[in-house]
């Protein structure tokens, strides 16, 4: 945990950073990230001190993780051994929105940001879990709403600014078993949790916020024939982390989330490593 002047600071660096890329053409042109991103180095993000604990809100990329059905499972394959080349090396092959994995806002959005342009500091973020999880137990299509974020900003202030806002479902509990974490009907339709179209719009038009998560696989509910929660957010120009891992174990407010990545030219997404820290 950490005491709010910590959350103070860190809201304060990390929106002083925003306003000083707004207001200053020069200053914005030395920090914002560059088109190609090669050879140039951005200045370091500030981040307060005082955090102790830190979470891995990251699941074990691998073949036997659920994949959104769109999506071929991950192959990892041994290519060097030690016995025989002298080092060892595997060959992983993939598809973007595999693992714990973000969408960038061009996933969804022609001429949106791809990953690799998103400037550095919007990976480092207060972090809000919204806990969905005792209603998602008993109804897999329910969805993130306005007021779950209404309850969550009465019990710890207001969101903060540049947050990122992750839902809480539970679903990750199911993650060692694929079949009950697509958890299909007799019609093969998937069911689980997601952000409802209107909370996804009060986050981008109400508060400000630099994206948001989920423990399923996709921001909208599963069942959901439209990629509503998706189009709002990444329509906004924020971007989305799915399958997150550990978010239980997480302080709902108050902890400090960090994504590592991705960052190959073009990115529409990709893995990523997610910690927070508290
Ligand atoms: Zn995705």
């Amino acid at each position: 945990m950490c005491a709010p002047s910590i959350i103070e600071t860190v809201r304060d660096n990390l929106s002083r950073r925003r306003f000083l890329t707004a207001v200053g053409g020069s200053i914005a042109a030395t920090v914002a990230a560059p088109a190609s991103g090669l050879g140039q180095q951005q200045k370091p993000v500030r981040l307060a001190k005082g955090f102790r604990d830190v979470y891995d809100l990251t699941h074990t990329f691998g073949p036997k993780l659920p994949v959104f059905p769109a999506f071929k499972p991950v192959e990892i394959r041994q290519k060097f051994s030690i016995a025989k080349d002298g080092f060892f090396a595997n060959e992983v092959t993939f598809d973007e929105h595999t693992g714990t994995h973000m969408d960038a806002p061009v996933h969804f959005i022609a001429k949106g940001g791809t990953a690799d342009t998103l400037p550095a500091d919007r990976f480092f973020a207060p972090l809000a879990v919204v806990s969905i999880q005792s209603r998602a137990a008993r109804d897999a299509d329910t969805t993130l709403t306005v007021d779950d974020l209404l309850a969550w900003e009465k019990a710890h202030g207001r969101l903060p600014a540049g947050a990122f806002v992750a839902m809480h479902s539970g679903w990750d509990a199911r993650i060692g078993d694929a079949n009950r974490f697509l958890n299909r009907d007799a019609k093969g339709t998937m069911h689980a949790p997601g952000f409802s179209e209107e909370a996804a719009r009060f986050l981008v038009q109400q508060r400000d916020i630099v994206g948001a998560g989920v423990d399923t696989l996709s921001l909208d509910k599963a069942a959901a024939d439209k990629f509503v929660a998706h189009l709002a957010l990444l329509g906004a120009g924020k971007y989305a982390v799915e399958l997150l891992a550990n978010l239980a174990a997480v302080p709902p407010a108050g902890a400090m989330v960090i994504i590592g990545g991705p960052k190959h030219a073009g990115a529409s997404g990709g893995p990523v490593r997610v910690f927070a820290v508290a």
